[in-house]
């Protein structure tokens, strides 16, 4: 865990943010109403990352504020959390036209800012909502159906982070069997929050220099 204040990570968030307003090239920047670039606690040890801004976030410029937002919300409270408590955010930070899937050329642009969002944000725990994310962060094909609520490690943006692959809310309104697998994994959070973090790699010591090691008088 680095040492920076919760401040310092809300400043860092906040120039992020800026940057992407005035320089992200993504092509979806002429069909899009506002930046979605993600809400919540700078300092929250979860975060959430969904697929892409639907209607209602596109006109509000905040993620997960829809149908699906609401459930995410009910969901947080029955295991004792607020959405403020966490930080949320999306593969894609601009809305696709008619909620298209997010195309290959937008992800990449779109990507190195999800991965500097979790790098400051530094959670403990990162839930992926939906394939896009869970693919995108496991860097694999397989699919949230086989992988739900079965924590992994892996390094996003530069630490070792517990990824908890969850279905995306908006499937979970579409049936209650996802429903139902979806509130389950919920209920495994507090505890995989409560665990000790990752251990992390230790840095690698530079070698020393053979010079310094001479005694030349000797
Ligand atoms: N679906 C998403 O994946 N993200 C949002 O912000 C809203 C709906």
């Amino acid at each position: 865990m680095s040492a920076r204040s919760a401040a310092e990570r809300r400043e860092n968030l906040i120039a992020l943010m800026r940057e992407m307003q005035e320089q992200h090239e993504c092509p979806l920047i002429a069909t899009r109403t506002k930046l979605v670039f993600g809400a919540g606690n700078a300092d929250a040890d979860l975060m959430f990352v969904g697929e892409a801004p639907g209607f209602y976030e596109d006109q509000q410029g905040l993620p997960f504020v829809g149908r699906a937002g609401k459930l995410l919300d009910q969901l947080l409270v029955e295991i004792g959390l607020r959405r403020e408590d966490t930080f949320i955010s999306n593969v894609l930070k601009c809305r696709p036209p008619d909620n298209r899937d997010p195309l290959p050329d937008e992800i990449e642009v779109c990507k190195p800012y999800l991965f500097r969002q979790i790098e400051l944000i530094e959670p403990k725990v990162v839930c992926t909502l939906g394939n896009f994310s869970l693919k995108l962060l496991t860097r694999s094909n397989t699919g949230i159906t086989r992988v739900h609520g079965e924590p992994q490690e892996h390094e996003l943006g530069g630490r070792r982070v517990k990824l908890y692959p969850l279905f995306h809310p908006a499937a979970a309104l579409r049936g209650s069997a996802v429903l139902e697998q979806l509130r389950d994994d919920f209920s495994r959070l507090p505890p995989l929050l409560a665990e000790p973090e990752p251990e992390q790699p230790r840095p690698v010591q530079p070698e020393p220099d053979p010079a310094s090691q001479m005694d030349l008088f000797g």
